[in-house]
């Protein structure tokens, strides 16, 4: 195989969200980028590692030496146990907030991978064999990281999730000064002209926390339950800082991974929030990754906002970075039939855009 190709094939995470996993080839080096799980009507799945033996790309699990994660969401990081079980030597690099966060959520299974993992801190650069490799700060959520591959004078930027607006955890990405040539960007959404945040804040998340406000103004409790147990931490920031007064019920999924934010000296706990051993009398918030109890009188509300670019962003932030080549994955579709024009479409009518699109699929091997 000649020595100076860079091949990238998506193995789950493609055009949806879910089992993010990205195979990129560099030369001799074999990488992943991000090992997540997926889950359709509730059934796990991982994302399709042996496609890779289907192509002369890769012979053994054994030649894929490192795994680059980006953060702690498990669409991103949950499959790592079952890849360590077809290659146990892989080394995996996150940072320390990620680890952290990671372990509270995977619970046992994070020991079959600990022993893999090395830490890294922003900016931090790390040398492999023909590569040169660096991290950088990503937004989204904390810990989140993305990663610069120096190869052969080229420059290869994956973003895992990001935002470019603070949220209430975290800063927003900031991107290394370089040129880059080659994005791989996880786009949400990219396909989603008429998804729009409304300043640093989702609709989503202003709709729940006026649901909330209301509800406590006519003294009725609140039962919201978190999709991502990070989301939860998330909340109870937001409801600490734009309904101060509100009585906070934690439960202890949730309450796991505040305790890691504050080992890792992010406060989050304040007078008014508790874990949750009883539903007390007063009106009050309980954030649980439960369903809610068979029990009437809560206001019932799913937790779930995005901490993602909305699509103008989105159309900035490629514009900005003005790759050669931009590999847009973790792409859903619209669902809204002709929702008007996509990333590709629009900045192929920008005269200085430079960039051309790969919206590849699971298994789909390309060369760059
Ligand atoms: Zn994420
Ligand atoms: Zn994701």
């Amino acid at each position: 195989m000649a020595g100076g190709k860079i091949i990238f094939i998506p193995l789950g995470g493609a055009q949806e969200v879910g089992a993010s996993c990205y195979f990129l080839k560099l030369g001799e080096n074999n990488l992943l980028l991000d090992c997540g799980e997926g889950r359709t009507r509730g059934i796990k799945f991982s994302p399709k590692f042996s496609a890779l033996l289907d192509t002369p790309y890769l012979q053994d699990f054994h030649q894929v030496s490192h795994i680059f994660l980006s953060h702690a969401h498990l669409d991103h990081s949950a499959a790592l146990p079952d890849f360590l079980e077809l290659n146990e030597r892989a080394a995996i690099y996150m940072t320390d907030l990620t680890r952290e966060i990671l372990s509270a959520q995977l619970e046992e299974r994070f020991a079959s991978i600990e022993k893999n993992i090395s830490s890294v801190a922003f900016l931090q650069k790390i040398p492999l064999p023909q590569m040169k490799i660096s991290f950088h700060q990503a937004g989204h959520i904390p810990g989140a990281m993305m990663t610069l591959i120096n190869f052969r004078g080229k420059n290869i930027l994956y973003t895992g999730d990001y935002s470019t607006f603070p949220t209430q955890l975290v800063g927003s990405a900031l991107l290394p000064d370089v040129k880059i040539d080659i994005l791989i960007l996880c786009g949400l959404h990219a396909r989603h002209p008429h998804y729009r945040r409304y300043g640093d804040t989702d609709a989503a998340l202003k709709k729940i926390l006026r649901k909330i406000f209301l509800a406590l103004s006519w003294r009725k409790s609140v039962y919201c339950q978190v999709t991502q147990i990070s989301k939860g931490v998330e909340l109870i920031s937001l409801i600490n800082k734009f309904l101060p007064h509100a009585e906070i019920f934690i439960d202890e999924q949730v309450m796991k991974i505040v305790r890691r934010f504050e080992n890792l000296h992010i406060p989050i706990m304040r007078e008014q929030n508790h874990p949750l051993s009883h539903f007390p009398r007063e009106p009050h918030v309980i954030l649980s990754t439960r369903p809610p109890p068979p029990r009437t009188g809560f206001e019932i509300l799913k937790g779930d906002f995005s901490l993602h670019d909305d699509f103008s962003a989105t159309v900035d932030f490629v514009r900005r970075i003005n790759p050669k080549i931009c590999v847009v994955v973790h792409s859903p579709p619209d669902k809204i039939f002709h929702a008007g024009m996509t990333l590709e479409q629009v900045l192929i009518n920008d005269p200085d855009s430079r960039t051309s699109f790969i919206f590849p699929r699971t298994g789909e091997p390309f060369e760059l």
